[in-house]
């Protein structure tokens, strides 16, 4: 299955606001195995949002909209899905009582305008929005999933995760497992050069590598339809891995660099002393967070 965003909205055009909306849903639908082979980005403007929509459906499976369901004139993006796929719009009583209790607890009066954020259209899934007024939706037509999501981050974000990530989970054919190597001592660029041969011949699992500040981690990830197999792909190139760069790899997922140390102190019975200059205590702060170091850091 493969995807589409559509970000809309004049202000991204005018670079006034960043699309963080694209890169969210991109490493969502990553993380759900969902090839996402464009990202566009259109005005507030009926005709041009309406091809960039009609391009969308004839080349993506998914094709998922952000912005544009306000309640003001330039907020057209419900109504153009609705001409494109030839829907009508209709009141959804529900989602009406929860604009209404929305302004009523927040003690403000709503504008006749809001009720239109109401309007959905007919036949698809509604989901709601715990954030703000205007409700998503899902639309199944023909071979395309059509989604819409309001534009501010704080609505859009929770409710992909509470109710499009779930529908599209069970859509997906696939798992998506990844690792994480945690690895110290070494930057990105002498990385890649060691790992060179293993980054180029994989596809399945891919591996990513990632600078952070004083490590570099390796997120191994495989698609497969299921975790075993996954972890089963996974395994021969870390182990791979694991041969070239030696002690390099500290540690896996969360794993932080104080907790391991502190862990082999413990399982050494050995003890560490600090001087810290400049610092603060930083050294120290770090080392102490770990339970039960008392006994090794005096
Ligand atoms: P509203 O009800 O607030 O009008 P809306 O669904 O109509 O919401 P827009 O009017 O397009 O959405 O955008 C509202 C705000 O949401 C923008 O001013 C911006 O702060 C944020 N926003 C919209 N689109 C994006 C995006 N692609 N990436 C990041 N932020 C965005
Ligand atoms: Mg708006």
């Amino acid at each position: 299955m493969n995807a589409e965003i559509i970000a809309v909205g004049t202000e991204l055009l005018l670079g006034q606001i960043l699309n963080t909306n694209a890169q969210f849903l991109s490493v969502e639908l990553s993380n759900l195995g969902i090839d996402v082979y464009f990202q566009t980005v259109v005005g507030d403007n009926q005709k041009r949002l309406e091809e960039t929509l009609q391009t969308a459906l004839k080349r993506a499976d998914i094709v998922i909209l952000t912005g544009g369901l306000g309640p003001t004139k330039d907020d057209l993006t419900k109504e153009t899905i609705a001409q494109v796929l030839n829907l009508q719009l209709k009141l959804h009583q529900e989602s009406l009582d929860k604009i209404k209790e929305f302004f009523a607890k927040m003690h403000r009066v709503m504008a006749s305008n809001n009720e239109k954020q109401a309007f959905l259209p007919e036949g698809s899934i509604i989901l709601p929005n715990n954030n703000g007024t205007a409700p998503g939706c899902i639309i199944e037509k023909d071979n395309n999933i059509v989604i819409m999501l309001p534009g501010p981050p704080k609505e859009m974000q929770p409710m992909f995760k509470e109710y499009v990530y779930p529908y599209l989970l069970k859509k997906s054919p696939y798992t998506i497992y990844s690792k994480v190597l945690r690895i110290f001592g070494i930057g990105e660029s002498s990385l890649e050069e060691k790992l060179i041969d293993i980054f180029e011949n994989q596809s399945n699992p891919t591996i990513a590598p990632y600078a952070k500040q004083g490590e570099v981690t390796l997120r191994i990830t495989a698609k497969c339809e299921s975790e075993e197999v996954a972890k089963g792909l996974i395994a021969p190139v870390e182990e791979q891995i694991r041969n070239r760069l030696g002690i390099m790899v500290y540690g896996i997922e969360e794993e932080s660099l104080e907790e391991v140390t502190c862990k082999l102190l413990m399982e050494k019975n050995l003890t560490l002393a600090t001087a810290e200059s400049c610092t603060g205590g930083l050294l120290a702060e770090k080392i102490t967070s770990t339970p039960g170091i008392s006994k090794c850091f005096h």
